[in-house]
């Protein structure tokens, strides 16, 4: 045995971590961001995959597990755990290419002689931190953009088809029954990314071959994507481990983190959960509608995800700018980060679904302060949306510095 005692007990510290390791303590009212570290994390996932980091398990047989509850949450036939969603449809479109040819996985993403388009509905070519192209010419494929899909616009060579749902997605194209049907007919595999989408069943019933979640988004589990659908499919995934999945490898405790959250996920109280983002909403309607220059709304989430948020609209007679705004809640201590993708429209949106007890009236006192302060001051209307995405730029390429 080594020394220091259990996990438990070495995790347990006075001071907390975010004062030990000097980072800035941030509200977040902006969903589940990589960037902020995802979401905060369901006890249960945390405390399996903390029980298993002292343990040596097959990973063969972890996954096997993993496999069941997969296939139980999604009812696909099978499912196995990936790094993220992210390399989930890198490792997906793999398999679509190469089966469970073995020499095949060790070749990628060499990939001459096997059939290497993935076809994609131009209106899903988004980026979601990283260009989604990018995830599939990692595998060694190549995109076939459809413009307009229709029939007649698939050859039957395709490896796969990849399908996104998404708020990124504006132009969604066709429905995704439709898209299957039209991907079935010439026998191509269908792939969808459904990240942060909260319909677990909805794509496998509809036809989907493959279907791929985060872990770590509104399932609350650790770092990790999901990848369910056929069992012949989900194999050769999984032996993508043997190529390029080993070099987005995930770990034990990412794997039991998923296990936990989906158990966690299928015993939740989805109702009272809602309940209580919803009263948050209706909170931030009343106070944040009640600052001059503000004009707020009720936002319904774009793929029909249960969440609603609050879009916040700073009028001219607020003093600044939507971006100005979100930049000074952001500088603020505690840090206040809203939902900001819009934000060249000039609104930003709270999402209640990550909030600690008591952070909403955090976040509409900040609100208020911050208007109040920029029309005492007259301070605002300074910085165009351009200047704004230049100054964010630049600190990020300046990074270590600064930060
Ligand atoms: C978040 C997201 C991803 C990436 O998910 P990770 O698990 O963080 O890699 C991919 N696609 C969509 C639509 C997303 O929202």
């Amino acid at each position: 045995m080594r020394g220091g005692g259990s996990i438990r007990q070495v995790c347990l510290s006075e001071r907390d971590i975010i004062d030990r390791l000097k980072l800035t303590r941030i509200i977040n009212a902006s969903g589940t961001m990589t960037n902020l570290g995802a979401s905060r994390v369901a006890p249960a996932a945390a405390a399996m995959s903390l029980e298993i980091l002292d343990h040596f398990i097959d990973i063969d047989e972890l996954q096997a597990r993993a496999c069941n509850v997969i296939a139980q949450a999604t009812g696909a036939e099978a499912g196995c755990v990936t790094s993220s969603a992210a390399s989930g449809m890198t490792v997906a479109i793999a398999a679509a290419m190469t089966g469970a040819d073995l020499s095949h996985i060790e070749r990628l993403p060499e990939s001459s002689g096997l059939n290497h388009e993935v076809a994609i509905q131009a209106g899903h070519l988004i980026n979601y931190g990283a260009p989604v192209t990018q995830a599939i010419r990692l595998a060694g494929a190549r995109v076939k953009r459809l413009d307009a899909m229709a029939e007649g616009s698939l050859s039957g060579e395709e490896a796969a088809a990849l399908y996104v749902v998404s708020h990124h997605v504006e132009e969604p194209g066709l429905p995704l029954s439709r898209f299957i049907g039209l991907c079935k007919a010439r026998s191509i595999p269908v792939i969808v990314d459904m990240a942060s989408e909260y319909d677990l069943k909805g794509p496998i019933a509809a036809g989907a071959d493959v279907a791929i979640y985060s872990a770590h988004k509104f399932l609350g589990g650790l770092t990790a994507g999901i990848v369910a659908g056929r069992k012949d499919l989900i194999r050769a995934v999984y032996l993508q481990n043997n190529g390029i999945g080993r070099h987005m490898k995930v770990g034990k405790e990412g794997i039991a983190g998923v296990i936990a959250a989906l158990e966690g996920w299928l015993r939740r109280n989805h109702e009272k959960a809602r309940r209580r983002e919803l009263d948050i909403v209706v909170l931030w309607l009343r106070s944040l509608g009640s600052i001059g220059g503000l004009a707020v709304a009720r936002e319904p989430d774009a793929t029909g995800n249960p969440i609603d948020r609050v879009r916040v609209m700073p009028t001219p007679e607020a003093g600044l700018f939507a971006w100005e705004l979100a930049e000074r809640l952001a500088r603020r201590r505690p840090s206040v980060r809203v939902r900001d993708d819009l934000l060249r429209e000039g609104h930003f949106s709270l999402d209640p679904c990550n909030l600690a007890d008591g952070e909403e009236r955090l976040v509409a006192e900040a609100v208020a302060a911050e208007v109040e302060a920029a029309r005492f001051r007259k301070d605002g209307l300074r910085m165009s949306f351009e200047a704004f995405e230049a100054q964010r730029r630049m600190r990020l390429l300046q990074w270590p510095e600064g930060y």
